[in-house]
């Protein structure tokens, strides 16, 4: 039995031909602001996802954290609590609904399986074609695909032979490793194929990988190409990590150690950050680090973020928001 947490159903409501969405009665004032003009994301859906049927059940949860996904039973939980009623935030919760629309669309119509045996290859595509999708339905792909190609960039592009391990090694990737863009990889990927081989082939392509069939055979089939070579036309075709354009809309406010392994980093922006996806941190070896910040304090102009830069001095961070990039150096210490 799956046991629904902390759940406190309010009368809201919303209801259309694919999903039905309940609030609970803490987030109650964001709701309708939430999923206001959601009918024209359900619209490309419909156009795009032709005979789709659905009754999924949304639950839209207070406080933040992950959000469950329940294939099993079809219910999405979604933790809202930390959303403010702004279009950015807006955007945000209705990619997610559509992105695990995508998911069961995948799943149920298409018949296209996270098989254990090809767990990374599979997700990698899986996870690239529901951010793909989430965006086209909101409006978004261009600056969205523009942010997921220069993350890309700056980390695949500079270190492209961990990439392999990375998909393989999928949980652990996405688990451990939160500050790796492998979403915005599976996205940039899929954006690049789905330009080279069009959106009904991309759609061939998870229908012919139902079956028995080996999946990297099925995408060889499908594009001409083997899996790596593939990843690699991707990454050839990215702008140089040193060739992006930048702008300016972000600012260091303070950078201090506040232990012997952690820099605290103070910001101020133009744009709402998540800093663990929007701000990638190099050492001088051109290691990506990690950074990490307080779970609720997402998407937001100001804030702080921890970075763990062990001995390096001289830190140099990319931040990049849709299709804005700047560059800054943190001298530790200084
Ligand atoms: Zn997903």
């Amino acid at each position: 039995m799956y046991v629904l947490g902390d759940f406190q159903p309010s009368e809201l409501k919303y209801q259309s031909n694919y999903l039905q969405i309940l609030s609970d009665t803490r987030i109650a004032e964001h709701f309708s602001y939430l999923i206001s003009g959601i009918e024209s994301a359900e619209k490309w859906v419909c156009t795009n996802f032709p005979n789709f049927q659905s009754t999924l059940t949304y639950f839209f949860m207070s406080g933040t954290g992950p959000s469950p996904f329940n294939a099993t039973l079809g219910d999405i939980y979604l933790k809202v609590g930390h959303y403010n009623p702004v279009s950015h935030d807006r955007e945000i919760v209705q990619h997610a609904i559509i992105h695990e629309m995508t998911h069961i669309y995948l799943r149920n119509q298409i018949g296209f399986k996270i098989r254990q045996d090809e767990f990374g290859i599979r997700k990698f595509f899986d996870e690239g074609f529901a951010q793909y999708c989430g965006f086209q339905s909101i409006n978004a792909c261009k600056r969205k695909l523009a942010h997921a190609d220069a993350c890309s960039s700056v980390v695949v592009k500079r270190n492209p032979r961990n990439l392999i391990d990375r998909i393989n090694s999928w949980q652990r990737t996405v688990f451990k490793e939160k500050h790796y863009p492998m979403y915005q990889a599976s996205f940039s990927f899929i954006g690049y194929l789905e330009e080279a081989i069009g959106f009904y082939d991309l759609l061939q392509l998870f229908r012919n990988a139902n079956g028995e069939s080996s999946f990297p055979d099925v995408i060889q089939r499908k594009t001409g190409a083997v899996f790596t070579e593939l990843l690699k036309s991707w990454i050839d075709q990215l702008d140089e990590p040193g060739e992006l354009s930048e702008e300016e809309f972000f600012q260091i406010t303070k950078s201090a150690r506040v232990s012997n392994t952690c820099l605290q980093v103070g910001y101020q922006s133009m744009y709402p950050l998540y800093p663990v996806k929007n701000i990638l941190v190099l050492n001088e070896s051109g290691e990506q680090l990690e950074v990490a910040i307080t779970r609720s304090k997402r998407y937001q102009k100001t804030g702080e973020f921890n970075i763990f830069p062990g001995n390096c001095k001289t830190l140099s961070l990319t931040i990049v928001f849709d299709d804005h990039i700047q560059k800054v150096e943190i001298n530790d210490g200084v």
